[in-house]
C-alpha cells in the first residue's frame, strides 16, 4: 500500500489516524466511509499556502463530498465553496458557511435556484450561458439585488483525463466558447442588475499533467487583457478545480502547493483577485470505504469475492473505469493473494468495485478497505435495489465519530 501520513499499518492493523479501522467497521457497520479530518484540512492549507502572496479565496467543490461535518471543517479552516445547485448551498449555509465566499457554478441553473443564491448573498454567478445571462439579470432585478458574475469560458483544451470528466473542449456543455466571450461581456455591460467582474473556467477534473492547466491559464489571461483593454473593470479571475490524485501506485499526482504555486504566478502581477476550486484533491485520498467480505466463489478459473458494498455505494469503477486500490484491515501474510474480481450484491454486471485484481486471500468475514473514495463516492451512493445508504464516520486523532447515520428501512420509503 501507498504509504500516507493518515492511512498506515501498524501491528499489521490498518489505521485511520490514530484509530484502527475494524474497529470502526465492527461498531458503526459496513459498508461504511471513513474520512480522515487531518488529511482534509492539511490539503486544503496546501492550497493555502501556495496561494499566501495573492488575495485569493479557495472555494472547496461541495459536490465532491458534501457531508456537513467536512464542509463545516473546511468552513472553519477559512474556506469558501463552489456550489453548482441550491441544494449545495443549503448545506453550506448549515454547515456555517459563507455564502459570500461562495460562488454557483453549473450548466443548468433554474430560476429558484439563482433566487436562493441572490437571497443568501452568494459571491458570485459563473455563468455558462446568453439565456442564462438574462435570467440572472431578471431575478436580480425582481429581487432589487445586483448580481455579481463571471463567465465560465470554455478555453477549448484537451484536459487529457477521462472522457466523462473533461469539460474544457468544444464538444462539451460546459461553458462558453472563448471565442465567443467578448462579445458576451459587452451585452452583459447592457443589463442593469449584472456586475460583470470576473472570468472563470474550468477544464476537467481528476488532472494529472500541468501543461493543460497552465494553458488554459494563458489563454484565459489573455481575454482577460483583452477585456480590460476595450474598458471591462474585470477584478476576478476563477480557475476551477480539477487537480487529479495517484489512485495507483503507477500514477504520479500533481503536488498542490507546487503547482497552485505555478499557477498563481502565472496569473499574478494583474491586480487580479484569484478563486480555485479544488474538490478531489482536497478530499479523495482523505477517505475510505469499508467493506466485509460475504462470499468467496469461482466459477471456472475466475475468482470473485463477494462484498457488502456495491456500485450503489461506489459507483466510479462502473462510471468511469476507476480504480481504486483494495487492502485488507488485517495483514495475514501467510494467507498470501489471489486474483479476483471484488463485486457487490447489486444485480448488473457493471457491479464491481476491481476486477481481476491482485489482492488479499481474503475470507468470508474479513474486513476490506477500498481506499482514494473520499471524493465522488458517497455523494455519488443512491437506493438502487432498496439499499439503504452506508453510514460515514470522521475521525480526528484517536477520537472517531458517526457524521450521517446508515439509512434505515423507514429512509427507503419515506415520501412514498
Ligand atoms: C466538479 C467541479 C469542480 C471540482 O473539480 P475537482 O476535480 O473535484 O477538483 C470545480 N469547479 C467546477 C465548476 C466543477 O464542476
Amino acid at each position: 500500500m501507498r504509504s500516507d501520513a493518515y492511512y498506515q499499518y501498524r501491528g499489521g492493523h490498518l489505521y485511520c489516524e490514530q484509530v484502527a479501522l475494524a474497529d470502526i467497521a465492527r461498531r458503526a457497520g459496513t459498508p461504511c466511509y471513513v474520512y480522515s479530518a487531518a488529511a482534509i484540512v492539511d490539503r486544503f492549507a496546501a492550497y493555502d499556502r501556495a496561494m499566501a502572496g495573492v488575495p485569493h479565496t479557495i472555494c472547496y467543490a461541495v459536490k465532491a463530498n458534501s457531508n456537513l461535518s467536512v464542509l463545516r471543517l473546511l468552513a472553519e479552516a477559512g474556506a469558501g465553496f463552489d456550489i453548482v445547485s441550491a441544494g449545495e448551498l443549503f448545506r453550506v449555509v448549515k454547515a456555517g458557511g459563507d455564502p459570500g465566499k461562495t460562488v454557483f457554478s453549473g450548466v443548468g441553473k433554474r430560476a429558484d435556484e439563482i433566487e436562493y443564491a441572490l437571497e443568501q448573498g452568494v459571491h458570485a454567478f459563473n455563468c455558462e450561458s446568453a439565456d442564462e445571462m438574462r435570467l440572472i439579470d431578471a431575478v436580480a432585478a425582481r429581487l432589487r439585488r445586483p448580481a455579481r458574475v463571471a463567465f465560465r469560458v470554455n478555453p477549448d483544451i484537451d484536459a487529457q483525463t477521462h472522457k466523462y470528466i473533461s469539460t474544457g473542449l468544444r464538444e462539451n456543455k460546459f461553458g462558453v466558447n472563448i471565442a465567443d466571450a467578448p462579445a458576451l461581456y459587452r451585452e452583459a455591460q447592457r443589463y442593469e442588475n449584472l456586475r460583470v467582474t470576473g472570468v472563470s473556467c474550468h477544464i476537467g477534473s481528476n488532472l494529472l499533467k500541468v501543461e493543460p492547466m497552465l494553458e488554459a491559464v494563458d489563454k484565459v489571461l489573455a481575454l482577460v487583457d483583452e477585456l480590460r483593454s476595450g474598458g471591462l473593470a474585470i477584478s476576478e479571475l476563477d480557475l476551477g478545480g480539477g487537480l487529479g490524485v495517484a489512485y495507483r501506485d503507477d500514477e504520479r499526482e500533481p503536488e498542490i502547493e507546487s503547482t497552485i504555486a505555478a499557477l498563481c504566478a502565472r496569473a499574478s502581477g494583474r491586480g487580479l483577485t484569484l478563486h480555485v476550486e479544488p474538490g478531489r484533491s482536497i478530499v479523495a485520498a482523505a477517505g475510505v470505504l469499508l467493506t466485509r467480505v460475504l462470499y468467496r466463489k469461482s466459477n471456472g478459473d475466475k475468482q470473485f469475492v463477494v462484498v457488502d458494498a456495491a456500485m450503489t455505494e461506489l459507483i466510479r469503477p462502473a462510471l468511469y473505469e476507476a480504480w481504486h486500490d483494495i487492502e485488507p484491515l488485517r495483514l495475514i501474510p501467510e494467507r498470501g493473494n489471489v486474483v479476483a474480481d471484488v463485486v457487490g450484491p447489486v444485480c448488473e454486471s457493471g457491479d464491481f468495485l476491481a476486477k481481476d485484481r491482485s489482492l488479499a486471500n481474503v475470507a468470508p468475514g474479513d474486513h476490506l478497505a477500498v481506499l482514494t473514495a473520499g471524493a465522488y463516492g458517497f455523494v455519488q451512493s443512491c437506493n438502487y435495489n432498496s439499499r439503504p445508504r452506508p453510514a460515514e464516520v470522521l475521525v480526528e486523532g484517536h477520537r472517531w465519530r458517526e457524521v450521517r447515520a446508515r439509512e434505515t428501512f423507514e429512509d427507503l420509503i419515506r415520501g412514498e
